[in-house]
């Protein structure tokens, strides 16, 4: 049957219920529908080409189509699609576990495997309270978390979050959650430095863990990175701080690296930077590469230790998704891992995160832009309608959203988060598709702060 971009949207619209979308928006927004995809090209019905600068969702990272990741997933379709993991296993699942332990922080020696990044959220929430709960300390019930945090749309992540055009309207619905000051270095003082901020408002943190640490099970956070949080970023150093506070405090320390975790960051896991092991951490996004849903809490011994007894003691973590560890969804992740392992992505990340702060650099005098920020392959531009005091667009306005259309019509699919427009391409992007991607930016920002 004969395919066109209309035709398709249009039965879209008659079936079909986007995430993250008001439906009405596409009486005017056309829909686009892609064919196909490769590397970081995203191509139409009718032959039109969109440069993927924002790694569908920031989940790809080594492009579409891409030929070991299809292959190992070839491989795997024709022995073993998928099969139950209780009392079952897989090779692949085996596997992936063995290559997460080895290349995760020290210390995270079980993995439990979930299907997307909320899930992985709402496991180690579970397992953190059921936690303290098994060692007798069921007064622990409570979880802290920063401001302008996102942890995912399930109930439990979203109670955990803190971005309130998420959250609000199912306020009643939510655990009450202990929400700190965050180190969101946008709001240092001119001539301070990013350590110093992140350093100073930790001060908050620690007053609050010493008040209320005897009913909380862990302090949850984004390390470095807050992508959903109009990617909002701090200094390693407030990790450093926050890792030896639950240590003294005796609460559990959550890094939820589903976005930056596999190489956005500039290491491996940003929880790296500042050599730290967090009790729990969560991964999903790129951990398949882009390719399927697949997430992983990684754990210690230590929590794990604290389940495992006999049945009739009730101590077990009797929680599960029908679709945990997934048997191409871990072929997916080991090829991706295996990427990583056999190719310098690290170092050749690093020549294209200069390459994209290079092309940055001009939008730093723009007078609508209040800050270029960047930490590894995440670039953001902060456009405000005034550089010195830093006044918003009011959000009715939607500039981001225009600098969204003029930017498909040049064919870069860029998706910017209110008036924050970020690059956080896939690692195979070129140097003159990262000038591209800038240029088209740059000309969007133009047209978005008319008038
Ligand atoms: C995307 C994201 C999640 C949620 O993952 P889903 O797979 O979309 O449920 C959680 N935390 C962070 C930091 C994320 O960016």
């Amino acid at each position: 049957m004969h395919l066109d971009n209309q035709s398709l949207v249009q039965r879209d619209l008659a079936v079909l219920w986007h995430p993250c979308s008001q439906m009405k928006d596409h009486e005017h927004l056309p829909l686009i529908p892609i064919r196909s995809g490769l590397g970081v090209w995203l191509e139409d019905f009718a032959g039109n080409r969109y440069l993927d600068a924002i790694s569908s969702w920031w989940v790809n990272l080594f492009g579409h189509a891409n030929p070991l990741i299809n292959q190992a997933i070839k491989g795997q379709l024709d022995t073993l699609e998928h099969v139950i993991l209780g009392g079952f296993t897989h090779q692949a699942a085996v596997e992936l576990a063995e290559k997460l332990v080895e290349i995760t922080p020290p210390g995270l020696n079980k993995c439990f495997y979930a299907d997307n990044g909320s899930s992985a959220i709402e496991v180690a929430l579970k397992m953190s309270f059921h936690y303290w709960r098994n060692l007798g300390q069921s007064q622990k019930t409570k979880f802290i978390t920063l401001e302008n945090s996102y942890h995912g749309e399930t109930l439990g992540a979203l109670a955990v979050g803190n971005v309130a055009l998420y959250k609000d309207t199912y306020g009643p619905l939510l655990m009450d959650v202990i929400t700190v000051a965050g180190p969101d270095c946008y709001y240092r003082e001119v001539g301070e430095s990013w350590e110093q901020y992140s350093s100073r408002r930790f001060a908050d943190m620690d007053l609050v863990l010493s008040e209320h640490a005897d009913q909380v099970c862990a302090v949850i956070v984004e390390p470095l990175v807050q992508c959903a949080g109009s990617m909002r970023m701090y200094d390693p150093v407030y990790l450093k701080l926050l890792r030896a506070a639950c240590d003294k405090y005796n609460v559990h320390l959550i890094a939820d690296e589903i976005a930056v975790g596999f190489g956005r960051t500039g290491t491996l896991f940003a929880c790296e930077q500042a050599g730290i092991s967090p009790d729990f951490m969560c991964l999903s996004k790129g951990l398949t590469g882009g390719y399927l849903p697949l997430s992983a809490v990684m754990t210690t011994d230590v929590v794990y230790q604290a389940f495992y007894d006999d049945y009739q003691n009730l101590t077990a973590f009797l929680h599960s998704h029908s679709y945990t560890g997934n048997a191409l969804g871990c072929r997916a992740a080991l090829a991706t891992i295996e990427i990583f392992q056999t190719q310098d992505v690290l170092g050749n990340n690093r020549r294209l995160a200069e390459a994209m702060a290079k092309a940055a650099e001009r939008f730093k005098e723009h007078p609508n832009v209040a800050e270029v920020r960047q930490i590894g392959m995440i670039v953001a531009i902060e456009l405000v309608k005034h550089k010195q005091s830093r006044q918003p667009y009011p959000w009715q306005q939607r500039r981001g959203l225009k600098v969204y259309q003029y930017a498909l019509s040049k064919g870069v699919l860029l998706r910017p988060l209110g008036n924050v427009i970020y690059f956080m391409p896939p690692y195979v992007i070129t140097e003159q598709e990262i000038e591209l991607m800038a240029e088209v930016a740059w000309q969007g920002i133009q047209i978005a702060v008319q008038d």
